[in-house]
């Protein structure tokens, strides 16, 4: 029998790829106004918490948890609209959604595709999946560039393309006409991920069915549950079956099942929360147009992107966080996003104090 030489040592058993990037970094928060990671800053609500906390008990967490969380998926079925026909899988945050499709396709030379700036696990996942990743910059204004976009789709034929709607961390909706010229012409799947649609409010979930390669990506975090790791990826079966062969048993936990499945027979509370993060994005974007020194492009999700026309994003940056105000220096990603801030809808008094802060350590640097 003879026996293939596979080179193997110590130093190489880690993929080279994988060697070189940095593990995914978040900073240290602790007793910070926390405006960087598009939570919704509201906790549950006392009139709600009691209800909650005598399910929480009633949970058998020395069992394993449902494996297909089917009393919940009867709900966020019906709450996120999955048209009838279509199917879903639950993941533990979309991150793992993402993680799930990319496994299912992945051979070697396939590629994923999204426009840039956009959301980093894609391209991340990429990488810890053996796929290659293919970003296609965004025009200056941050809509899609369709002639660059149609070019890459043609020439690397993607298995998967990635279009956060709307787009993080621009903010912006991409323009529909545009997604749909993108259905029509990919060959591989098309997942429009909705992660912020609580403040968008525009959907391509009632579109399943229409675009056989459609799939519509959910995320319970930004609606005020990203403590659970909720996600939901809806379409045709004949896909979302072979994503949940993939999917590890067990992926939902008991604690967040039934937490999930309580929330969402208070959705009301979490859309009126959701309504004031809109209003509150109102509020901080006039704010924040009013200092000369900055460039502030509208959004459609719970958090704005600013760049810093006139000084330092970094020192700016830096400033904010000695005086415990905690936002996204997104500068060192480069590209359009140099000298950019990415700052999260937060409380009213957080928006306020985010504010003076900032005309002080304008004034400062
Ligand atoms: N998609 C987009 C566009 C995001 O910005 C994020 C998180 N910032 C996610 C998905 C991941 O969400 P989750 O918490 O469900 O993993």
């Amino acid at each position: 029998m003879t026996v293939s030489k596979l080179n193997l040592n110590r130093s190489n058993l880690i993929r080279p790829e994988i060697q070189t990037i940095n593990a995914y970094h978040v900073p240290d928060s602790e007793g910070m106004i926390k405006l960087d990671a598009m939570e919704n800053p509201y906790a549950m609500p006392e009139e709600i918490m009691d209800e909650w906390l005598v399910l929480i008990k009633q949970a058998e967490i020395n069992r394993y948890p449902d494996p297909s969380a089917s009393k919940l998926s009867v709900v966020l079925k019906q709450y996120t609209g999955v048209p009838f026909g279509n199917s879903m899988i639950l993941g533990n945050g979309s991150d793992e959604l993402i993680q799930i499709m990319a496994m299912a396709v992945t051979q070697p030379g396939r590629k994923i595709l999204a426009p840039e700036p956009g959301f980093v696990m894609y391209n991340m996942i990429s990488t810890f999946t053996g796929l290659d990743y293919i970003g296609v910059p965004l025009k200056d204004d941050f809509a899609l560039d369709m002639p660059a976009m149609l070019e890459a789709i043609q020439t690397h034929q993607p298995v998967l393309i990635f279009l956060a709607y709307p787009n993080n961390p621009t903010g912006n909706l991409f323009l529909v006409s545009e997604i749909e010229q993108i259905l029509n012409v990919a060959e591989g799947l098309v997942v429009v991920d909705e992660a912020y649609h609580p403040f968008a409010c525009v959907s391509f979930m009632p579109r399943l069915g229409e675009f056989d390669n459609l799939l519509v990506m959910r995320t319970v975090s930004k609606m005020g549950l990203a403590g659970l790791r909720l996600g939901l990826l809806a379409g045709p079966d004949k896909w979302i079956s072979e994503f949940d062969k993939i999917r590890l048993p067990y992926n939902i936990n008991s604690l967040t099942q039934v937490t999930a499945e309580f929330a969402l027979t208070h959705a009301q509370v979490f859309e009126q929360q959701a309504k004031i993060i809109r209003k509150q994005r109102a509020w901080l974007f006039d704010e924040l147009t009013k200092f000369a020194q900055f460039q502030v492009f509208p959004s459609r999700a719970n958090f704005i992107l600013l760049r810093v026309l006139q000084g330092d994003a970094s020192q700016i940056f830096e400033c904010l966080k000695r005086h415990g105000i905690l936002i996204k220096n997104s500068h060192s990603a480069g590209g359009v996003l140099t000298q950019c801030l990415r700052i999260t809808v937060g409380l009213p008094e957080e928006n306020k104090a985010l504010i003076a802060t900032l005309k002080g350590c304008i004034s400062s640097t």
